[in-house]
């Protein structure tokens, strides 16, 4: 196994190295309400969303992905290479906006993967030689949480039954390994272009944008896909995550995941010949005033200024 991994929640990384759980490990612990630390951890929120944590939330609150992104949460980076991620928003007091008083979180239902799994800690950690994830976990213990000190044992695998992440880790694994793939800098992996990660972040939190991106005329006269794709991202968000997918292993790895029109690339490079043709002319004659100015000064010994 190698050391590479990407955690989900990163916020509960330790300073030391945390033992690693597996499936039957087995840990003491039981949350309930009336506990006496009841919501002190949703006090002090640091949630990191996940793909699907988004979709979930946005359906539950009945808004669409602008909105929700915009009301909801704040952007941080993933990587030294700026590719971003987004985080819950909270309160001046690092209160999560979805703590509703004593009663609890509003969203319980469709809680994202991280409160899902608290106490637990995702471990994504990278198998020798593959970018396939493989899912451990380790235990987060803080001092807030009494949750610890409570006579209940179970094991990981039980803990996760019980909380429901096998669906949220479905839905994101891809998403996961993409990104632990992006840490691990494997091959054709650089530091990615703005717009590459633009669409990084379009394919993973906006969804009503990916759709109208994947369904507009440039998409579909630039990727050869079959009508049936376009039909079931239409309606389907599971299948537009996926695609979403695709497309930025497309842009973040140069890996031909989606096939494009014959001649695509040779037609996009003439729509743009114009382009490219006037902002080099630009760059080549402001490069000339420059060495000209700068021959002036250095015969005359003065400056324009
Ligand atoms: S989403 Fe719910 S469980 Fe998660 S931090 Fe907010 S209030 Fe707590
Ligand atoms: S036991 Fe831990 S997880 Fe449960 S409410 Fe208390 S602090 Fe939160």
């Amino acid at each position: 196994m190698s050391d590479e991994k990407f955690d989900i929640p990163d916020q509960f990384a330790s300073p030391a190295i945390p033992a690693v759980l597996t499936e039957d490990s087995v840990i003491q612990f039981k949350c309930y309400k009336g506990i006496s630390c009841f919501n002190a951890c949703c006090k002090r929120a640091d949630v990191t969303l996940a793909p699907y944590d988004v979709l979930r939330l946005q359906k539950r609150l009945g808004m669409n992905s602008e909105a929700f992104l915009k009301a909801h949460t704040v952007p941080f980076q993933l990587d030294a290479d700026g590719v971003p991620g987004i985080k819950l928003r909270t309160d001046d007091e690092g209160a999560c906006l979805f703590l509703d008083g004593e009663n609890g979180c509003s969203v319980y239902s469709d809680r994202p993967t991280v409160c899902r799994y608290y106490p637990v800690a995702l471990l994504n950690l990278r198998e020798k030689d593959t970018y396939v994830a493989k899912q451990q976990y380790s235990l987060i213990r803080e001092g807030h949480c009494k949750g610890h000190e409570e006579a209940r044992e179970l094991t990981v695998g039980e803990y996760r039954a019980e909380q429901g992440v096998g669906e949220f880790d479905e839905h994101n694994k891809a998403w996961y390994e993409l990104i632990l793939k992006k840490k691990s800098g494997g091959p054709g992996v650089g530091k990615p272009n703005e717009m590459s990660l633009q669409l990084f972040f379009m394919a993973s939190f906006n969804f009503d944008m990916l759709r109208r991106f994947v369904l507009s005329d440039n998409f579909k006269a630039t990727y050869n896909l079959p009508d049936e794709t376009y039909a079931l991202v239409a309606g389907d968000d599971i299948a537009l995550m996926q695609l979403g997918n695709r497309l930025m292993r497309q842009a973040l790895f140069g890996e031909k995941t989606i096939p494009e029109q014959s001649g695509a690339w040779e037609k996009r490079v003439d729509e743009r010949r114009e382009i490219w043709e006037a902002r080099a002319k630009a760059e080549t004659e402001a490069r000339n005033a420059k060495t000209e100015k700068d021959m002036r000064q250095e015969t005359t010994g003065c400056s324009d200024n």
